[in-house]
């Protein structure tokens, strides 16, 4: 085992319900610990950046419209095999497919609306962290 550093969203479907305490808490509970968290307001440009592997989607339109509509929490989350832990966390995409007990289960909205975001693949979780931080911004 070895640990990780993933990077993590509240979306704005989340943070206007003011979940932002209640998701960080499942974090903190199953061992991830925030080591940078800042609370972000983003672009059009900014979010069609971040999703930029969605573009050709049918659904990139709508995601953008969700990801500039209010703020987000973006967090570099640390801990013990972090990436699978925090997707295991999270919960599958859909959350009529959610497992009980997860973040997208319990919070999530829609499809569209589910709350978090997190890296997949070590690959993604450096580029997605480096998209958002500094390295001085990260304090473990
Ligand atoms: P995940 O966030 O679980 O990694 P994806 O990377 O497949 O899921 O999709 C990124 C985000 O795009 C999802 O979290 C969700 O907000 C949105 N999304 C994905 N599929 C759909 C869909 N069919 N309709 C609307 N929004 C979607
Ligand atoms: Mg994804």
């Amino acid at each position: 085992m070895a640990i990780e550093r993933t990077f993590s969203m509240i979306k704005p479907d989340a943070t206007k319900r003011n979940l932002t305490g209640a998701i960080t808490k499942v974090f903190e509970d199953n061992g991830l610990r925030v080591v940078a968290s800042k609370r972000v307001w983003m672009s059009k440009r900014e979010a069609e950046g971040f999703y930029a592997v969605h573009k050709d989607r049918p659904f990139f339109g709508e995601l953008v419209e969700g990801m500039t509509s209010g703020p987000t929490v973006v967090q570099v989350l640390e801990g013990e095999n972090a990436i699978l832990k925090n997707r295991e966390l999270m919960g599958a995409t859909n959350p009529a497919q959610a497992a009980e007990g997860t973040i997208r289960k319990q919070f999530a909205l829609s499809i569209g609306e589910n709350s978090v975001h997190g890296s997949d693949a070590p690959e993604t979780a450096a580029e997605e962290i480096a998209y958002w931080f500094s390295s001085t911004e990260i304090v473990g």
